[in-house]
């Protein structure tokens, strides 16, 4: 998509009766300069000039020009810079989410054009889903596992513990693997420490995380052979990562991602996996997560793998619930399948 800023009236310099060019003052004329307009009356006599109108060619991204620097729009312009680093300049959050979208939609469009099968009317759903997410209160939000770092820790203890989390996140709730790492962070949650801490004393600060006990024997592994392996740190790619004892592939990926600041996948775990299925996002059912992995991966625009799990998670926590989904509450009630096939269908009481 090309974007463009036109010049609608670019006036040659004419002298003025004061003798200075009016090229020079243009900027002060420009109703984008009201204030200095308004503070600075020029009075020449001559014939009143058309105002610089800069217009902005991309109205269906919904960019408003208004909302940024005049003049670093004009800076633009004379610069021709090219569409995607202009739009980075652009400073509000409103306008960086515009930037995010318009990116999406160019990878979307891309794979359309290879004519790759996609389900109908995911991009609305997913801006759907957005918009139901855009108060960020879900559990995943605040609790998640990019929030059970301590703050403080240096970057490979934090890489750490962002591991440590995602492994006891399996099958336990945010709020629980929270509070379960708040106490190994007080504790000492280095690779070190754990590894020297007897299993029952490991047990009593995870618990009671889902399958606390055979996590205390993953973690304790885990961290002796971030000793031995990788002089305490985490490896860096998603093959050595799922080498790890109770590391499987949608903890790897998801650390990849809050531990590296790499997208090496998608993280699938059971809410993605689930509403997935719900919105048919895949050409058939899948059973297991990978699978659905695998399947979501042919047709979705890599731009979003880092933001797909976060936004379902959140979702799937709310609104989209393993049982009784809040479907009378969904803005994706009219054109999500399972809505449809199921519309008949009224809750227990
Ligand atoms: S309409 Fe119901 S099943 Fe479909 S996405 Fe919304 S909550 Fe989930």
């Amino acid at each position: 998509m090309s974007k463009k800023l036109k010049l609608d009236v670019i006036s040659t310099s004419r002298s003025l009766r004061s003798g200075k060019s009016l090229a020079t003052l243009s900027e002060k004329t420009s109703p984008y300069f009201a204030d200095e307009k308004t503070s600075k009356t020029i009075k020449t006599g001559a014939k009143k000039r058309l105002p610089i109108k800069i217009e902005y060619d991309a109205t269906e991204d919904g960019i408003n020009v208004e909302n940024t620097d005049a003049t670093s729009a004009i800076e633009t312009q004379s610069q021709n810079v090219k569409e995607s680093s202009a739009l980075k300049t652009v400073k509000t959050e409103e306008c960086e989410m515009k930037v995010e979208s318009i990116e999406e939609s160019t990878d979307s469009k891309n794979i359309k054009d290879e004519k790759r099968w996609m389900p109908p009317n995911w991009e609305t759903i997913l801006e759907n889903v957005k918009e139901m997410r855009k108060h960020k209160t879900a559990p995943v939000d605040d609790m998640g596992c990019h929030k059970c770092a301590d703050p403080n820790a240096s970057p490979s203890v934090s890489r750490y513990q962002s591991l440590i989390a995602l492994m006891l996140s399996s099958q336990t709730k945010d709020q629980v693997t929270h509070a379960a790492m708040q106490r190994l962070n007080t504790y000492g949650c280095k690779p070190d420490i754990i590894a020297a801490t007897p299993d029952d004393v490991l047990g009593k600060l995870i618990y009671p995380v889902g399958f606390w006990k055979r996590k205390v024997e993953y973690i304790k592994k885990t961290s002796v052979i971030l000793l031995d392996k990788y002089d305490g740190d985490i490896p860096k790619t998603i093959k050595e990562l799922c080498e790890l004892p109770g590391v499987g592939p949608k903890m790897g990926h998801i650390c990849m991602q809050i531990a590296w600041g790499e997208v090496s996948g998608i993280g699938v775990d059971t809410h993605v996996h689930r509403i997935c299925n719900r919105l048919e996002w895949m050409k058939k059912p899948t059973k297991t997560p990978e699978e659905t992995r695998n399947e979501l991966e042919d047709w979705l625009p890599k731009s979003l793998w880092s933001k797909i799990n976060y936004l379902l998670v959140g979702f799937g926590q709310e609104i989209c619930l393993p049982r009784f989904p809040k479907c009378d509450e969904c803005l994706n009630k009219n054109i999500c399948p399972y809505a449809s096939k199921n519309s008949g269908k009224k809750k227990k009481s």
